[in-house]
């Protein structure tokens, strides 16, 4: 394993991703405030380039490509935003970029990744490996590999998310961020160890496939079968081995969420907030939602990590 990152490696992301991404908005409601009884703080990361946070890692990592590598370009493997984020980020560098993304992705997601004009490697989610595939890949025409999450430079990107918002408004007394394969919170906590440092920190993931938890309880990395949820973004099977290292070092503890509590917080966040956050990134509200009463007269961050949903799809979990 390589060494994990450090607080250090996401002010240089922060240098690096500076005049690419956006300095998304931090929201705020106080119809929300009244009702979880705390000041809530959404870093909307459904406003980031493509749509979610991912483009900050991703094009981190790849800003420091060397020439050699830029020429064979880059292969990753997801199921969507991690696939834009990395087409995206290849197409501003200039170098080629090769997609593994599971037959049954989201066609917004697959359109758009096509769209920055990557190459799409398509593999059955069920009965394929797609880190196997993408490594013999990377090795068969010498292109670099930049996984979703298990990456220092990924895991640096994603922590100037919080980073910003620490530093627009103040410190926490609590963060809570969706989690998938852990890129996300590990960035997370290196930034809020350092900003504000007695926050507490809160990984949320789905119901179904609650592998961090199990992982954070146990000290061991969990894996599980792809679990069965809405939230697409956090379908994974095990942690990042270096994600899991910050987390089990920095992470107070983890929650889930069922699928019908990510509706009912992406209502609110239709009909309150006026914005589009796709189920995954739904994650982190709903867990606020549900301890609502333990949070009374706190400052709460909350990761909004993502808003890219087909709208046929969005209607009806809606309706
Ligand atoms: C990838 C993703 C996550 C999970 O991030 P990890 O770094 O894998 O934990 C959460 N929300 C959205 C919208 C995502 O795209």
């Amino acid at each position: 394993m390589p060494t994990p990152p450090t607080y250090a490696d996401v002010q240089a992301a922060a240098e690096r991703i500076r005049g690419q991404a956006h300095r998304t908005p931090v929201l705020t409601s106080r119809r929300v405030d009244g009702e979880v009884g705390a000041s809530v703080f959404f870093k909307c990361e459904n406003f980031q380039r493509m749509g979610a946070f991912k483009f900050r890692g991703a094009f981190n990592a790849l800003s420091r490509f060397d020439e050699a590598q830029r020429r064979a370009g880059v292969i990753t493997y997801s199921s969507g935003n991690h696939a834009q984020a990395v087409a995206l980020s290849a197409r501003i560098l200039g170098m080629p970029a090769t997609i593994v993304m599971p037959h049954d992705a989201p066609a917004s997601k697959v359109a758009a990744t096509r769209g920055y004009g990557a190459s799409i490697v398509v593999y059955d989610r069920y009965t394929e490996d797609r880190e196997e595939l993408g490594r013999a890949l990377a090795a068969e025409h010498g292109m670099t590999l930049v996984p979703p999450y298990d990456h220092p430079d990924v895991i640096a990107g994603q922590g100037t998310a919080t980073k910003e918002l620490i530093e627009e408004v103040g410190e926490l007394d609590a963060l809570f961020v969706c989690l998938g394969g852990g890129g996300l919170l590990s960035g997370a906590a290196l930034a809020t160890r350092a900003l504000s440092p007695s926050c507490r920190i809160y990984g949320v993931e789905p119901e179904a496939g609650d592998d961090g938890l199990q992982s954070l309880r146990t000290g061991s990395l969990v894996h599980i079968a792809t679990p069965d949820t809405i939230a697409d973004g956090a379908q994974t099977q095990h942690l990042g081995e270096l994600p899991f290292a910050i987390i089990r070092r920095d992470v107070d503890d983890i929650f889930t969420a069922s699928d019908d509590e990510l509706v009912a917080a992406m209502r609110v966040f239709a009909a309150t907030l006026k914005i589009v956050v796709e189920p995954t990134g739904c994650l982190a509200f709903a867990a606020v939602r549900r301890l609502a009463g333990e949070l009374s007269g706190q400052r709460v961050g909350v990761i909004v990590s993502g808003g890219n949903i087909d709208l046929p799809r969005y209607a009806s979990l809606l309706a």
